[in-house]
């Protein structure tokens, strides 16, 4: 029997707010344990929520990106479970009443498109972080920090569409360029800001109805997303081949083992006893906000990338690049409005300017060269000022000093030398000097024209016309 996976993904967006979502407390990263806490975010009884406006606005925004409905109507409810990280013994999430509903977003894989369908997008509170090991005061133990608990959440749940855990990566790529994009959420997933968990089945092909799903909790890279989902399907395949069942049940990925274990049987909603917070009124969002919004939103990263295709003639994957951060978009984007020609500048910011940021470690926001000193750099090229390979040493000057190309040019003396006199006379010396490999181009050995090019290039410290330096050598070398 051959099987079908199935994928679906919940994936939960810490947003980029500076206060918690139902209390004015901060919601910086790495501070002292229980240092950003109060009364409402401790569950103090007699506490009440406020709702942080931002986090509405910041939930408009993600809904109308992935092509959602925004709910004019959206209720609040408590799930109730008991956890040590959990002090009010319930969560403020969203229910029946989310906030977004039924969007979608296109991948590409192996490139070909398909849309995935997005169920629903809500708005909830974090849980605070139990600490376990050596704790202030204490030899060893285990402790509760709620720096976390009533940080801003979006949880957005996809359809079970995806098909691989190709699927998968590539869906919730799109979906983390795009939250990052909005810039309501830093995307760093290593400290959990962008987390997801795949909900997993198999089924015979051809079968019209789901298998039963397992659920891998909090997976935090796309390398682990893609190893736990082929695990997974993997498991069941072997299970249900070997006469076994499949539980639904919540299962752990271990990237030191590359396998899922359980971790407990699954809750069903209905466990939860969810119900409408009492303490929150309806929320209620009018056209008015919505079209604020939309007005507001900005060219979302598909739309640029086909643009950056029909404006600038660049390549699918070349744009797709490009617009890999919105940064590196505006970048390569006012480079192109000082240069004209897309395509040269694309080679330039895909090219040497990509290696330095990876070999350097910065972010295109902290990169020394600026797109004005980019482009300028690509026109000495385009005028016959210098050689592209005379340019990359230019790039490395401006890299580590910030200076202008030009000034690099003159104050080293890399002009490219375009007088076919010189070249000649760097030509002849050479011929001079290695009459033997002449007498081998001459008998028929054509590969060490080559040679040749190399050592003129050489003698001319690379600033040799190399397109005349061809042209000439060839003469010579027929004549
Ligand atoms: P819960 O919180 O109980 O996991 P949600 O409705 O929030 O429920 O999320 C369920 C997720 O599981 C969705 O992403 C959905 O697409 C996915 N899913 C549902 N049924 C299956 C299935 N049989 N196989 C794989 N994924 C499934
Ligand atoms: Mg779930
Ligand atoms: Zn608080």
């Amino acid at each position: 029997m051959k099987f079908q996976p199935v994928i679906g993904l919940e994936v939960h967006v810490q947003l980029l707010t500076d206060s918690k979502i139902f209390c004015g407390c901060s919601t910086r990263f790495g501070a002292e344990p229980n240092s950003q806490t109060c009364p409402v975010c401790l569950g103090l009884p007699g506490a009440l929520p406020v709702l942080n406006r931002r986090v509405v606005e910041f939930a408009v925004k993600a809904g109308l990106a992935t092509n959602c409905s925004i709910s004019h109507r959206s209720v609040f409810a408590r799930k109730n479970y008991f956890y040590p990280d959990l002090p009010k013994g319930y969560q403020i999430s969203q229910f029946e009443e989310p906030i977004c509903l039924k969007g979608w977003l296109d991948i590409q894989v192996n490139g070909t498109a398909k849309r995935i369908g997005i169920t629903r997008i809500h708005m909830e509170e974090d849980a605070g972080k139990l600490v376990h090991g050596e704790l202030p005061g204490l030899d060893d133990g285990s402790g509760v920090d709620l720096n976390r608990a009533c940080t801003p959440l979006l949880e957005i749940v996809s359809e079970p569409d995806l098909r691989t855990a190709d699927e998968a990566v590539a869906y919730l790529k799109q979906l983390h360029r795009i939250v990052t994009w909005l810039g309501i959420c830093d995307g760093n997933m290593e400290e959990g800001s962008f987390r997801c968990d795949a909900n997993v089945s198999v089924m015979p092909v051809g079968a019209d109805k789901l298998g039963t799903r397992a659920e891998i909790k909090n997976v935090n890279s796309f390398r682990f997303v893609k190893q736990a989902i082929e695990h997974e399907i993997e498991r069941q395949i072997d299970l249900i081949e070997d006469g076994g069942t499949v539980v639904q049940e919540t299962r752990l990925f271990d990237p030191n083992t590359g396998r899922t274990r359980s971790m407990r049987g699954k809750e069903e909603a209905h466990d939860y006893r969810y119900f409408p917070d009492p303490d929150l009124v309806p929320l209620v969002i009018d056209d008015e906000w919505v079209r604020r919004a939309q007005d507001e939103l900005p060219e979302l990263p598909e739309q640029r990338q086909r643009r950056f295709i029909s404006e600038y003639g660049v390549s699918e994957y070349d744009a797709e690049v490009l617009t890999a951060t919105r940064s590196l978009a505006e970048y390569y984007e006012g480079c192109v409005a000082l240069h004209g020609n897309g395509k040269a500048v694309s080679n330039w910011v895909m090219g040497e300017l990509t290696r330095a940021l990876n070999d350097s470690g910065l972010s295109i926001d902290q990169c020394p060269v600026t797109p004005r000193l980019l482009a300028e750099l690509v026109k000495l090229i385009d005028s016959g000022t210098i050689s592209g390979k005379i340019a990359k040493t230019v790039f490395d000057e401006m890299w580590r000093s910030g200076r202008e190309p030009g000034a690099i040019v003159e104050e080293q003396g890399l002009v490219q030398v375009s007088d076919s006199g010189a070249i000649e006379a760097i030509i002849d010396g050479i011929l001079a000097a290695n009459q033997g490999q002449v007498e081998e181009y001459r008998g028929g050995k054509e590969k060490v024209f080559g040679f040749f090019v190399g050592q003129v290039m050489r003698a001319s410290k690379g600033k040799a016309n190399p397109a005349l330096v061809n042209e000439l050598l060839l003469n010579k070398l027929k004549g």
